[in-house]
């Protein structure tokens, strides 16, 4: 959905040409002929899952009208890479018109294909990696009623022809159907994709599949479920209900459905989720679905936060993220803003849907994000731009001795815009017009800097916010809940208390180890310098050596180790690092956290009060 600007550029540029040539037309075509000839390569895949060998799938790309020789790469996916390539297997290549056609791997992700006539078949089969239990819910798996494939883990594309459009032929058991965002063709097992973009966009899921569907406003929502063979049952009723009832909430913010039809891929035995521009894969097992409850309502809550993605990511999208690229892109600053705006209105989304979260109001739900925001000193120390850098640098220590998540401070960020506009608009305007304004701004290959999200607030609520995004967003200083809190008739009361358990003091365990993928060796993180461990002088990056003498060789044996600690006991710490070894001695302490209480102002004025009245109702 959102192509390369740098590929629609060179595209303008190629077809300005013609406009400046001094040609009499037959040379004009002539010379768009020559120019053009096989440089818009036209592709079409077969993707065949076999049933009696569930160990991969083969992919076989047709090629026609191409270069003799073209670059082919996999895309790599901005957040969540999981580096498919190295699945790849049994790469060859036919030529169509005779000669001798070959494939050569340039680099982990790129192979480059010599056909001459540009017409070819390329084979190659990915590998599926043996998954975890619980599974991913966005990692390929096959298994014999059912498999995940496609999107971005699976297609090669022709490097510099991101726009090229495609067909794909699925080709799976007979027994198993086919949910896709690809489009359906006259053919029932052949789908088009647009661009290569919505081709690496478009997981398929395919298999024995519950499936269910509703329209909002004339546009068909699909929501397929697959379940393990030896499945709970769940209220399926209350589920798919669930979900039309969010959907119908979303799309009442932005005005339409952006797509010609959406699908939910559920997946049972799975946790976490995907989002795409047309779907989104999405773990719920069936064993928590029946306790139906607080489990019903977390499951409501990810999908509400993944379909909102749907527009705040895929449509309006950070400045660093565009398109396809098998690099990866530039670290983005803007995530604080599509994933703390989609967790704001993942909670708000569903009590307009009547689903109630845990929480009882929206008071209980802010205090709760308040209370976790003021116990961890990165926010304060570290800007929400930085820590949307460091959210998928796949560092644990990428903001130093910090550690902190985008979701919490842009959740909080979020809300307290919202105050904002309705105080500044006396009620008129919310948090949904400024969504509103940032899709019609940024929907387009155009991405979003903090810049034009605080133009967006400026122009929405017609008052000034220069000075908290230069303090909250660009800068570290920690939000002033109660100067925003005030608008609406509300105050904040803080105490702080020790972190306990059951009323028993517990043990400062904020430290952990994490291991890179090029390295065996296990590294330190630390939540803050002011942990104990922090102050103890360890820091984020000291490479682990032993604990009370042992050596430690894995995440689980520091795991262990850390979990058997308890207030007064002495932990010994050897780490080396570039300045040479060093080892702590410790003594465990417990620790304080903030809690947070969000109450009625009772100065509050009268207008004040009806802001605050409608806050809480979760008005628009
Ligand atoms: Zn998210």
């Amino acid at each position: 959905m959102v192509p390369s600007i740098r590929t629609t550029l060179v595209m303008l540029a190629a077809s300005s040409i013609p406009l400046f040539a001094q040609q009499p037309f037959h040379h004009f075509s002539e010379s768009i002929e020559s120019r053009f000839a096989r440089s818009d390569p036209i592709v079409s895949y077969v993707i065949r899952v076999d049933s009696s060998d569930l160990s991969g799938f083969d992919v076989e790309m047709r090629l026609r009208n191409a270069r003799d020789t073209v670059l082919l790469a996999m895309a790599h996916h901005p957040e969540y890479d999981d580096r498919f390539f190295r699945f790849v297997e049994n790469m060859r290549v036919d030529a169509s018109r005779g000669g001798n056609a070959n494939i050569t791997r340039v680099d982990s992700v790129v192979w480059r294909l010599v056909a001459p006539g540009g017409e070819s078949v390329v084979r190659y089969r990915i590998r599926v990696p043996v998954s975890p239990s619980p599974r991913p819910a966005w990692v390929p798996f096959l298994s014999p009623t059912g498999g995940l494939f496609g999107g971005p883990h699976s297609f090669l594309y022709v490097v510099g022809k991101e726009l090229a459009p495609a067909h794909v032929r699925v080709e799976v058991p007979a027994s198993w159907s086919v949910a896709t965002a690809l489009r359906p063709t006259a053919d029932s097992h052949t789908f088009f994709a647009a661009s290569v973009h919505v081709l690496v966009e478009s997981p398929v899921l395919a298999g024995r599949l519950r499936d269910w569907r509703f329209s909002v406003d004339g546009v068909p929502h699909r929501v397929v479920y697959w379940p393990l063979p030896n499945a709970t049952p769940f209220d399926t009723a209350a589920f798919v209900s669930g979900i039309e009832r969010i959907v119908r909430q979303a799309v009442a913010v932005f005005g339409r459905a952006p797509w010609p039809d959406y699908t939910f891929m559920f997946e049972d035995g799975a946790y976490g989720g995907l989002e795409h521009p047309g779907s989104v894969t999405l773990g719920a097992p069936s064993e928590r679905l029946a306790q139906g409850g607080a489990w019903m309502a977390s499951a409501f809550g990810e999908t509400a936060h993944e379909f909102f993605h749907a527009w705040n990511l895929m449509r309006i999208h950070p400045v660093e993220y565009q398109g396809v690229d098998h690099r990866a892109p530039a670290l983005s600053r803007g995530l604080w803003f599509s994933e703390g705006l989609s967790m704001y209105y993942s909670d708000l989304l569903r009590r307009r849907a009547g689903l109630s979260p845990v929480d009882s109001t929206r008071l209980v739900h802010l205090e709760r994000l308040v209370s976790r925001y003021l116990s961890n000193s990165a926010y304060g120390h570290v800007s929400v731009e930085e820590i949307s850098r460091a959210a998928y640098a796949n560092r644990p220590d990428a903001i130093g001795d910090f550690s902190a998540g985008v979701h919490l401070p842009g959740e909080l960020l979020g809300a307290m815009l919202d105050f904002v506009i309705r105080d500044a608009t006396n009620g008129r305007r919310s948090l949904d017009d400024l969504m509103r304004t940032m899709l019609e701004r940024f929907s387009g290959d155009r991405g979003f800097a903090s810049t034009d999200v605080e133009r967006a607030v400026h122009d929405v609520c017609a008052c000034e916010v220069h000075a908290f995004f230069e303090q909250y967003v660009r800068g570290a200083a920690p939000i002033d809940f109660d100067k925003f809190l005030r608008l609406a008739g509300l105050q904040l009361e803080v105490r702080r208390t020790p972190a306990a358990n059951n009323g028993q003091p517990v043990a400062d365990l904020r430290m952990w180890s994490w291991v890179q993928p090029s390295d065996s060796a296990l590294y330190l993180a630390i939540e803050s310098p002011l942990t104990l461990w922090g102050r103890a002088g360890l820091h984020a990056g000291d490479r682990l050596l032993a604990a009370n003498g042992a050596p430690m060789a894995s995440q689980e044996e520091f795991r262990n180790f850390m979990r058997q600690l308890r207030i007064g006991d002495t932990a010994r710490v050897e780490v080396a690092r570039s300045s040479g070894k060093k080892s702590v001695a410790v003594v465990v302490t417990g620790y304080d956290q903030v809690v947070a209480r969000v109450v009625p102002n009772p100065a509050a004025t009268e207008r004040q009060q009806r802001l605050r009245a409608a806050w809480l109702r979760g008005d628009p």
